[in-house]
């Protein structure tokens, strides 16, 4: 984590022109500290800083080294827990104004961009979801269901017009959100952090916070070189268990996801990829995709709780890639790179307050582009002006994820959720050969 440099990703290898900024050195006070610089912290640093809060953020590595400015980039309503277990477990009017809020999370991101219009940052609209068996009336309830009960509606695409635009047989019927995009994430984190600066905030990279105590007037946040005095204090250290407060540290589980990137092979992805927005399948265990720069495939999927990336992670994507697009033939993997998401046992953000002055933002999995704007917004609402919409993910506590036995559990959840996927398909497979 102290090391300043980002990994090597594509995002890396295109990302715009950022300032290294130095190290905390010394003494700093501020009405908030924040720790952390991926988008929740910059979200939360952005939005005190233009309520005329003062800030400091501190980031262990760089702005965006982590998920921020490694993931999928894709942005859509919604979170990394389906909205019906959070209606089953909260009702309808509350699921409601949960789903408005990551709407809300959506509409921050697209405005941020028409607002900065940042460099390289480059949003492309639409997402098409798939499904890989056969179940044009099940897929069209849900669409019915979203759009009447959620105000979400997506365009519903028969086979026919799936596999024209996709060109393999792996897909059945799809949904087109026309409200998602997608973006390059580590572009619009940069953006964030320039922009948040020009509000006035103060962000401190190589600042790996240490220590976390509170004195009479606040917090008093430790660092190797210095420390932060502040009434307010912010956790967004997602999934690096930074040993700071014992109660979030214990409930954010690191669960590890792969991306790739290919060659530019244009040509050949025009011949079988015709759609360029963000692609994905429904399974429990989903790929995830879309053309980027230079006419190359970005690929994303897997989970695993091991915190050390599969030496073999480039050719395992790409066996996925050709078991669906056969057609693609031999192709170099040009990037490969993995990334921690803070996962939550109930699989929803930690939001909200958790003792004086202190604050969690973190916690977003896998679902985190448009939570972490809409978890960065309210508490900045929180703190600058005493809302306290945040409440509404009050039923989400921070509860211990198990340590090492939450994360063998999380695994053996991936590995049956997977053996369903394949045993639907089966059966789907079976069903439409007998037909
Ligand atoms: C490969 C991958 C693909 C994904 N794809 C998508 C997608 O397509 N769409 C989507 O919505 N979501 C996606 N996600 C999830 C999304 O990226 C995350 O939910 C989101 O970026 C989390 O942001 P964050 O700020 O909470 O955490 P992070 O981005 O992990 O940032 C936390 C930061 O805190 C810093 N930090 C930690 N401890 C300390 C400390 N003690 N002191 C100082 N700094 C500290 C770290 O260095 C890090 O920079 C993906 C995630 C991954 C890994």
């Amino acid at each position: 984590m102290t090391d300043p440099a980002h990994i090597d990703s594509f995002y890396a290898a295109t990302m715009t022109e950022a300032p290294a900024r130095p190290p905390l050195e010394g003494k700093a006070e501020a009405e908030v500290c924040v720790i952390g610089g991926g988008l929740a912290g910059l979200t939360t640093a952005r939005e005190l800083a233009a309520a005329g809060r003062s800030v400091v953020l501190v980031e262990g590595a760089r702005v965006g080294w982590a998920a921020s400015g490694r993931n999928g980039g894709f942005v859509s309503p919604g979170y990394a827990e389906g909205i019906d277990a959070i209606e089953d477990k909260l009702g309808y009017e509350h699921a409601r104004a949960l789903w408005d809020l990551s709407v809300e999370g959506v509409d921050y991101v697209r405005g941020a961009i028409d607002e900065l219009k940042p460099a390289g940052v480059d949003p492309v609209p639409g997402w098409l979801k798939v499904i890989r068996y056969d179940d044009a009336d099940g897929l069209k309830r849900r669409a019915e269901t979203m759009a009447t009960r959620y105000g979400h509606p997506r365009d519903f695409w028969p086979t026919e017009h799936v596999r024209e635009t996709l060109r393999t047989n792996t897909y059945f019927q799809g949904l087109h959100d026309t409200t998602a995009f997608h973006i390059h994430p580590l572009n619009y984190a940069l953006a964030l952090a320039a922009d948040a600066e020009a509000k006035g905030a103060r962000i401190c990279e190589g600042t790996p916070a240490q220590r976390l105590d509170r004195g009479r007037a606040g917090w008093i946040v430790e660092t190797p070189q210095g420390t932060v005095s502040a009434r307010d204090v912010v956790l967004s250290g997602s999934a690096y268990p930074p040993n700071l407060w014992r109660q979030i540290d214990r409930a954010v589980l690191p669960i590890a996801t792969y991306v790739i990137v290919t060659e530019p092979m244009a040509d050949r992805l025009a011949e079988s990829i015709r759609f360029g927005g963000c692609i994905g399948d429904t399974r429990r265990a989903s790929d995830y995709y879309r053309i980027v720069e230079d006419g190359r495939l970005l690929w994303g999927g897997r989970i695993t709780t091991r915190r050390s990336e599969p030496a073999h992670l480039a050719q395992m994507l790409k066996r996925d890639i050709l078991a669906i697009y056969p057609q693609l033939g031999d192709f170099r993997v040009e990037f490969a790179w993995g990334g921690l998401m803070g996962y939550a046992v109930h699989k929803m953000p930690l939001i909200g307050r958790i003792g004086e002055g202190l604050w969690a933002c973190t916690a977003f999995g896998g679902h985190g582009l448009n939570t972490t704007a809409i978890g960065g917004s309210l508490i900045a609402r929180a703190i600058a002006g005493g809302d306290d919409t945040w409440k509404r993910f009050r039923p989400y506590r921070p509860l211990w994820g198990g340590g090492s036995l939450g994360r063998a559990a999380t695994q053996l959840i991936y590995w049956k959720l997977q053996f369903l996927d394949a045993l639907e398909e089966r059966r789907a497979r079976r069903g439409d050969d007998s037909a």
